[in-house]
């Protein structure tokens, strides 16, 4: 498909008026064609206006007619073919394995939410029959369903150009809902989200839905982004980035004359606590499983292991001289931007500057116009706590190791985190005290707790969390990844006393949709 460089609004290819984006391949520095004219106020106007209008008609789909659909944008992304892969492999640096297995998951996601829409449990439908000889008040019969909020505007990530950009989690939850999506492309990958929005674009006009369901927009954030928030038909927002990015959009959307959710996955360091018999058993196993998840896309994971903390003494010298043994092997990969670049450089030189901050190791230094060079740092737990600047993201493949006093130490550490979206324990049986101990603690900070494992690497299934307490996230209630995802962009709405004819079809009596419901606390058969 030739690439036009083209917003799509509705069913059609638009240009906007403001400043030219160009994506630029991170490898090599050259500047890739088309030119995006990005958008300003009338573009988000008509998306807004289209999408306002679809979700009349969008919401009240069958479960069968959006889960097709959702299942239809699926197969439309697959049928581009090789082109998608080697547009998204130019614009980001990511290596076609990697891309392959994004789009594997992108598409996964997208039928998952199809299995959910069909299932119907999302409906949350409970019935509480009246009981008018109930003394001393009669009880009114009551119904509850779950409904779409409305138009949700996404913000596509820059570091998964397919699973959280155009048609990723964020889209493929709000669209399960019932929400038409407008989306804010990423300025990094606008080719690759040409091509997944016109595969949306497609899915739409082929299951003959609305035209205004499914809208992308390009151009600055600032702009176009900032006036979506704020323009009253948008009613949830979806966006991963940056902390800055994030919490711009919170304030937009908190200063609204009717203020309306943001759900923004933000910044997380995901420590890993390296419990003392597992240290002492395996700490050079460990140190190769840690730099290995360290370095996955070139550290540009929002579940990068950024913190290592352990009790200070012989096995945790031994790990960190493992750990930075292969940190001095690793081989630098190209950033996603010059943008995310000059942030890691700026973040590292954080590190290196802070006199109570030891460098333990630098990766190999690249050849390609933004690389990233691998760190590994050391600092003490007093220095750690003191110092709240030590405990910002930085975006790439470095850590910093914390070696603590005693176990008590490691506790205080774990009980001054900022919110994080997950939580990693390293630990054998002998450590189960000690991680019995920390767990309470963990709960509170993080979305995810893992054993023996490495963060990187999120699960799309029904029980996986991808969120956790602020800085993490915007709202610790949800998840971004996985079925629950769904739960973000609906709302309940009870239903009093209303006649039969009145009632949604599928809260009536003998249940016309066949969908799992409460009635009057228990489960219909
Ligand atoms: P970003 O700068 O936050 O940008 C993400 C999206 O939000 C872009 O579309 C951007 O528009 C828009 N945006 C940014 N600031 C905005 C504002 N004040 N108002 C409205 N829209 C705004 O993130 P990025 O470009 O992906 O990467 C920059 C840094 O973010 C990285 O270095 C890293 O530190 C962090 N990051 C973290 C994660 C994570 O999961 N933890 C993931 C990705 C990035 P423009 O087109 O105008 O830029």
């Amino acid at each position: 498909m030739t690439l036009e460089g083209k917003m799509l609004i509705g069913h059609e290819a638009a240009s906007g008026s403001s400043k030219p984006i160009h994506a630029v391949n991170p490898a090599t520095g050259e500047r890739l064609e088309p030119t995006y004219v990005g958008g300003t106020r009338p573009e988000v106007e008509r998306a807004c206006e289209l999408a306002e209008a679809a979700f009349t008609t969008y919401r009240e789909t069958t479960l069968e007619a959006r889960a097709a659909f959702l299942e239809t944008a699926a197969s439309e992304i697959e049928a581009i073919g090789d082109e998608l892969i080697e547009r998204a492999i130019a614009e980001t640096g990511l290596p076609r394995a990697r891309l392959e297995g994004e789009r594997g998951r992108t598409c996964g996601q997208l039928r998952l939410f199809a299995s959910v829409v069909r299932a119907g449990e999302w409906l949350d439908l409970r019935l509480d029959p009246a009981l008018p000889e109930r003394e001393p008040m009669p009880r009114a019969d009551l119904r509850q369903r779950h409904i779409p909020l409305g138009p949700v505007a996404v913000f596509g990530a820059s570091n998964f150009p397919l699973a959280f950009s155009v048609a990723g989690g964020d889209t493929a939850s709000a669209l399960a809902a019932g929400c038409p999506v407008i989306v804010k492309g990423h300025s990094a990958h606008p080719g690759t989200s040409e091509l997944v929005g016109r595969a949306v674009q497609r899915a739409v006009e082929k299951r003959d839905l609305p035209e205004g369901t499914f809208s992308l927009l390009f151009g600055s954030g600032s702009e176009i982004g900032q006036a979506l928030v704020a323009d009253p038909r948008i009613q949830a927002v979806g966006f991963t980035g940056s902390r800055g990015g994030g919490t711009a959009l919170m304030k937009t959307a908190q200063a609204r004359p009717q203020p309306i959710p943001v759900y923004a996955e933000m910044s997380s360091i995901n420590p890993v606590f390296l419990l003392p018999e597992a240290l002492r058993a395996r700490g050079a196993k460990i140190a190769e499983g840690f730099v290995a998840s360290l370095n996955m896309g070139a550290g540009q994971f929002c579940t990068n292991p950024g913190l290592v903390i352990a009790v200070k003494g012989p096995e945790l010298s031994a790990f960190v001289e493992a750990a930075g043994d292969a940190v001095k092997a690793s081989a630098a990969q190209t950033m996603l931007t010059p943008g995310i670049h000059a942030a890691y450089e700026q973040g590292v030189g954080r590190l290196s500057s802070n006199d109570k901050v030891r460098e333990v190791a630098r990766g190999q230094v690249g050849e390609s116009a933004h690389p990233c060079q691998a760190g590994l740092y050391v600092t003490a737990a007093g220095d750690f706590l003191a110092d709240t600047e030590l405990q910002e993201e930085v975006f790439g493949a470095t850590s910093l190791v914390i070696e603590c006093a005693d176990l008590e130490e490691v506790k205080r550490v774990a009980g001054e985190l900022e919110g994080q979206l997950t939580a990693t324990l390293q630990m054998d049986d002998g450590d189960l005290d000690a991680a019995k101990a920390l767990l309470p603690i963990l709960e509170r900070k993080a979305g995810r707790i893992l054993a023996n494992g490495w963060p990187t690497g999120v699960e799309v299934c029904h029980a996986m969390v991808h969120g956790g307490p602020y800085p993490a996230t915007s709202d610790s209630r949800t998840t971004s990844v996985g079925s629950a995802a769904i739960f973000r962009f609906l709302r309940p709405v009870c239903y009093q006393a209303l006649p039969q004819g009145l009632l949604p079809e599928v809260l009536r009596d003998g249940n016309p949709w066949g969908v799992a419901r409460l009635v009057d606390g228990k489960r219909e058969a």
